[in-house]
């Protein structure tokens, strides 16, 4: 067996049999749940007759699990509200929805089977990033059906953590809230960390009167460069969280204290990562669509759902022992490409590009007014707002970084701090006027 690195902190690992186990004992964990979890998925009807499609002679798990059929989005949608549900509603203790990128939102179901592995999937989360007993609890995303705030909660709970559930709030209420409470974690999307900069920045020794340690950000797209100005400005560690409400939401994979990528848990998720076009699985680092597989899930047992997300596996071992295998972070959804020119940008290409110049403060947004046109625009810190000079070598260098990185020539707008609408939940860093015109 691999020789793992044990922390003397006990709290790195929150179940460290599960956490520790070697790569060959988890496919025969996820071997022995596929074959209980295929059986549970055709209690779900549309999932039965895909499967009934398919015409297969026998199942022996791992190895036939590419001749499973695909859920996808579209489906759980359009069976709205109760159509993905495989259980009886008396054994549903809990209902949760997606925040709705569509016209419908999301079901998603818990046993409570299903909610006691989300707890702890969650627990094992925070206890990788380094959060212990002792630490102060800070969620301030929404609670109400957003899986991102009960889970998060949860899931503090179940490791020891003292909570704070202040939710949906200004961004001056929370880092009050923070500061009465001692908070030293704290659950956010990005866009909420770039306000606490903005914040921060306005009110001298704000920051000094926090102990925030870490923050446990995710629920939004975001790149590393982002995370760097964000660990930077706030003094803090940031780590990336995963998930998503078809699944029951976060808890899906994490980053751990080496920050090489997401570990994803895999004794309760199946991940593959295929062609977009084909749906071929690809080589571990070959770029791909992710596709999970809940293997433990009893209300909400669907199969090989795509996900959108492009994204990679890693190879090779993690320095923390962990042998769970890890992604790269998403690099964008299939959905967000922007095809301008015949030319594809996702919105991270620029979000890389804006926050690793100091002069920006991670604020930006993609305009598109026609077939052909793209602006980017950039709030620069209010230190640039009456350098004129500066202004133009910075958008000269953001527009040959774009053209650089994608081939696209853009509109690059130099605009103050603050101009760029704030939005209230995630950031909308792309406005598609394109129909308005047409
Ligand atoms: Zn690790």
């Amino acid at each position: 067996m691999k020789e793992v690195t044990v922390f003397t902190v006990n709290n790195n690992f929150f179940q460290p049999s599960s956490e520790l186990i070697a790569s060959a004992a988890i496919r025969e964990v996820q071997n022995k749940k596929l074959m209980k979890a295929f059986k549970r998925a055709q209690r779900i009807p549309f999932l039965r007759k895909k499967i009934e499609e398919c015409k297969l002679e026998t199942f022996r798990g791992i190895d036939d699990l590419a001749k499973l059929p695909f859920t996808t989005k579209k489906e759980i949608v359009s069976c709205f509200p109760f159509g993905a549900l495989a259980v009886p509603l008396s054994q549903v203790v809990r209902i949760h929805t997606s925040s709705g990128s569509t016209n419908k939102p999301i079901t998603t179901f818990y046993t409570r089977s299903d909610l006691k592995i989300w707890s702890e999937l969650m627990a094992r989360g925070l206890a990788a990033i380094g959060a212990e007993k002792g630490d102060v609890f800070q969620n301030t995303t929404s609670q109400g059906m957003f899986t991102g705030g009960l889970g998060l909660i949860q899931g503090a709970e179940r490791l020891g953590l003292t909570v704070v559930p202040l939710g949906s709030a200004h961004p001056e209420k929370q880092i009050e809230t923070m500061k009465d409470f001692g908070v030293t974690i704290f659950h956010a999307i990005p866009s909420f960390a770039l306000r606490m900069i903005e914040i921060f920045e306005s009110q001298e020794g704000l920051r000094s009167s926090l102990r925030i340690k870490r923050g446990i950000l995710g629920a939004e797209p975001w790149t590393k460069e982002m995370r760097k100005k964000i660990e930077g400005a706030l003094g803090i560690e940031a780590f990336n969280n995963y998930g998503f409400a078809e699944v029951g939401g976060p808890g899906v994979a994490i980053e751990c204290k080496f920050k090489s990528g997401l570990h994803v848990w895999e004794d309760h998720f199946l991940a593959e990562i295929v062609d977009p076009k084909t749906g071929e699985q690809v080589e571990v680092e070959e770029e791909g669509e992710l596709v999970i597989t809940p293997l433990s899930r009893e209300a909400m047992p669907i199969i090989r759902y795509r996900t959108g997300d492009i994204t990679r596996f890693l190879d090779g071992d993690c320095e923390c022992g962990r042998s769970h295998r890890r992604v790269d972070w998403i690099k964008g959804r299939i959905d967000d490409m922007i095809k301008v020119r015949g030319i594809g940008i996702y919105p991270s290409n620029v979000e890389r590009i804006v926050a690793s110049h100091k002069e920006c403060n991670g604020n930006f947004q993609i305009v598109l007014t026609g077939i052909d046109d793209i602006t980017v625009k950039v709030e620069a810190n209010n230190g640039l707002s009456n350098d004129i000079e500066a202004q133009k070598r910075l958008q000269a260098a953001i527009f040959n970084e774009i053209k650089e990185a994608t081939l696209l020539r853009t509109n690059v707008e130099i605009v103050p701090q603050g101009t760029i609408p704030r939005a209230e939940g995630k950031a909308k860093r792309v406005v598609d006027m394109r129909g308005l015109f047409s």
